[in-house]
């Protein structure tokens, strides 16, 4: 039995081998040359304290090495492994992976060590180990709460251990153009929320997310997604992404500092975190949709109006676009409840029509960028809810969208170069995603 055990896994290995050489998709191709290239880019980028990356294609599943003793040998069994269905019961996954044990069955139902069992949620993958007569010698499962559920035969009984399983870290890439919006543009390339609106507050001191996004503007982003045995349980990191917005093109690459902290800079090492934010709208599925007429921005004759107004819907939350002490919060004639922020070197900015003003938000508090200091409303002389917003330097209004915004910290100078020799090849896997995603939809049409 010990010789057929190999054979199968030999089997599998072939087989998924062969797939791959026969039919190459362009998503496979990315793999293959992302894998080319990757170990000396994106990865250079993670310092030393990061978790392990493995490359993008390999998918393997671990098995245990056959002992090599005879009496281990005699007990070892086959290993199969099948995702769990719509619908499933424990015993039906189990009748399917060939295992014909009552004892064992009557174990995993009734077994409070057994209880992460029953969050069968399809998808997931279940593997055992059973003699040739089908009784179970083992079983493994990752529960929802992302821990190894191992199960074992320990003479007429079974034991049951859970243990926190190691996530992996795969890098994924996205390529996308805005046509509607940018979640559109997001779901369409296959990008989970939580890096779209990574992105977004990646570009936010450079790119207003709520009314700057054009048809036709396009992204790419490279990005970190944990696995536990193969499943995806969530998104990491942006290790490098680039924006190009109304034609000129933004890149941001990641940098992890010894301390853990992680910032983004432009392939020179000048920050992307500016000292404001281009918006004091907080962006999200909602506020995202330059289409849907609804929430269209209200752009008004700048030079008359002394500020931008964000149409938006009634409770729609608002942020400080730069870290402020707070001079005046209340109500104010035709700005209804409205709050007035003073930053750094004379520049200060003021949201009016507010619905309501952050408990925290008090004259004389201090509140940092993006920070949720107020929701949006119609109080005072507003026809709409919308956000009125105005930016000053010293007593002069000035348009937000076009004043040259002072920027925040750059990267210190010792770290310069490591990080210019990472960056280099990440902008390299940019350029590639871009490239293979027009050959993708060149090949597509
Ligand atoms: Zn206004």
């Amino acid at each position: 039995m010990i010789t057929l055990k190999p054979k199968i896994l030999a089997q599998s290995v072939h087989a998924s081998a062969r797939r791959t050489a026969r039919a190459p998709t362009v998503g496979q191709w990315l793999a293959v040359a992302l894998f080319g290239i990757s170990g000396a880019a994106a990865f250079g980028l993670v310092a030393n304290t990061a978790p392990e990356i493995i490359p993008v294609r390999v998918i393997r599943l671990d098995l245990p090495r056959p002992a090599v003793s005879v009496v281990a040998a005699e007990a070892a069994g086959f290993w199969r492994e099948d995702r769990v269905r719509r619908g499933d019961t424990i015993g039906s996954v189990l009748a399917r992976l060939g295992v014909d044990d009552p004892v064992a069955l009557l174990f995993l139902r009734t077994s409070p060590s057994a209880r992460p069992l029953y969050q069968l949620r399809p998808g997931k993958p279940l593997t055992v180990e059973t003699d040739d007569d089908g009784r179970l010698i083992n079983l493994r499962f990752v529960t929802g709460d992302n821990e190894r559920l191992a199960i074992r035969r320990d003479g007429d009984g079974f034991t049951a251990e859970t243990a926190a399983a190691p996530a992996n870290i795969q890098l994924k890439m996205a390529v996308g153009e805005i046509r509607s919006s940018l979640f559109a543009a997001a779901d369409a390339a296959g990008l989970p929320d939580a890096v779209t609106l990574q992105m977004a507050d990646v570009f936010a001191g450079d790119i207003d997310f709520y009314q700057d996004l054009r048809r036709g503007d396009r992204f790419a982003v490279v990005y970190e997604m944990r696995y536990v045995d193969g499943e995806p349980i969530g998104a990491g990191r942006i290790v490098a992404a680039e924006f190009e917005n109304r034609g000129r093109t933004i890149r941001a690459f990641l940098w992890r500092g010894e301390d853990g902290g992680e910032n983004y800079y432009a392939q020179d090492g000048a920050p992307l975190r500016k000292a404001f934010l281009r918006s004091p709208m907080e962006f999200s599925r909602v506020t995202s949709g330059f289409s849907n007429a609804r929430f269209h921005p209200i752009l008004q004759d700048w030079r008359a109006h002394k500020g931008v107004d964000y149409a938006a819907p009634t409770g729609t939350p608002v942020r400080a676009t730069g870290n402020a002490k707070v001079t005046f919060a209340g109500k104010q004639n035709g700005y209804g409840n409205v709050i007035e922020l003073r930053h750094q070197g004379a520049f200060s900015t003021l949201y009016a029509h507010l619905s309501r003003i952050a408990p925290q938000v008090r004259s004389g508090a201090r509140v940092a960028q993006g920070d949720v200091i107020g929701y949006v409303g119609q109080t005072g002389w507003a026809t709409g809810p919308h956000l009125h917003y105005e930016f000053r330097l010293g007593s002069e209004q000035r348009d937000p969208l076009t004043v040259a915004l002072p920027s925040g910290e750059p990267l210190a100078p010792a770290h310069r170069l490591a990080f210019a020799e990472r960056a280099a090849p990440a902008a390299l896997q940019l350029v590639l995603a871009r490239q293979l995603s027009s050959a993708q939809l060149a090949s597509s049409e």
